[in-house]
């Protein structure tokens, strides 16, 4: 079982949380709050890092007004734990980033800078090279209203063409491909006149039958052209034989066959 670490303290100059662990007996502080560590390196106990490790201004500053009381401390970081509670993904929780919180973190900047010898008219100068950077962007993505509204007519213009495009499309395959049977479907498939006729000549009279078969694929080709090919995979139909080498049903197939015979009886 992962245990929680127990919030105890927090970053100097940030808004870091830190932590403690939580294992009864061991109290281990890490020394950062988000710590990579998934085992207390005091106990050993597995962390369950699904705590809020980063707080914002306004409870920073609650934390700071009782950080002398340690009964009042002591209650704050509970609610905290008591939070953390909730949290049950493992995953790594900030505050809200408020505005007060952002206006801190300009502040502590600004500080900084202060400290390493800017003076606070370079600070100024920053802050308004900033501001006309931001607004040279903006002016940037400006659009006048008529370039707007040209660009949304080209669009909409070149979705209507489409549109249309893919009507007449549809419109096409409609006519071109009409399937008379799908994939499973059972076909009747008989020798072609002269397979029919060279079977009888050389002997094989007996090939010259009814072949049933299953169609196992449908290809498709240019203008309405398709073929079915059936699951032993020696035969593939066209479209174009349909009724004359290959049948959908086995009496139409017989009747075929009677046909080739009476052709065959008349030329012997
Ligand atoms: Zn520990």
């Amino acid at each position: 079982m992962k245990t929680k670490p127990k919030a105890y303290s927090m970053g100097v100059g940030g808004f870091e949380i830190i932590y403690r662990c939580g294992n009864k007996g061991c109290d281990f502080t890490f020394n950062m709050a988000n710590s990579q560590w998934n085992y207390c390196p005091c106990c050993g106990k597995e962390i369950d890092w699904g705590v809020v490790v980063e707080a914002n201004e306004e409870w920073k500053q609650k934390f700071l007004s009782v950080m002398e009381d340690k009964e009042k401390l002591a209650d704050l970081l509970k609610e905290l734990d008591t939070l953390n509670l909730t949290i049950k993904d493992g995953y790594r929780r900030k505050m809200n980033t408020t505005k007060a919180t952002k206006t801190a973190i300009r502040k502590s900047n600004a500080q900084y800078y202060l400290g390493i010898g800017w003076t606070k008219e370079d600070l100024l100068k920053k802050a308004i090279d900033k501001i006309k950077e931001l607004k040279n962007s903006i002016s940037k993505l400006k659009y006048s209203r008529a370039e707007l509204e040209r660009t949304c007519a080209e669009r909409l213009q070149r979705i209507e063409k489409k549109q249309e495009e893919n009507a007449e499309l549809k419109e096409q395959l409609k006519d071109t491909i009409k399937l008379p049977c799908k994939v499973g479907d059972t076909i009747y498939v008989v020798p072609s006149e002269t397979n029919f006729c060279l079977n009888a000549m050389f002997g094989h009279k007996t090939d010259n039958r009814i072949y049933e078969q299953i169609i196992e694929s449908i290809n498709f080709y240019k203008a309405g052209v398709y073929m079915a090919v059936t699951c032993d995979g020696l035969y593939t139909n066209h479209s174009k034989l349909l009724n004359e080498t290959w049948f959908l049903t086995k009496e139409l197939a017989e009747n075929r066959l009677k046909e080739l015979e009476g052709k065959q009886d008349e030329r012997n």
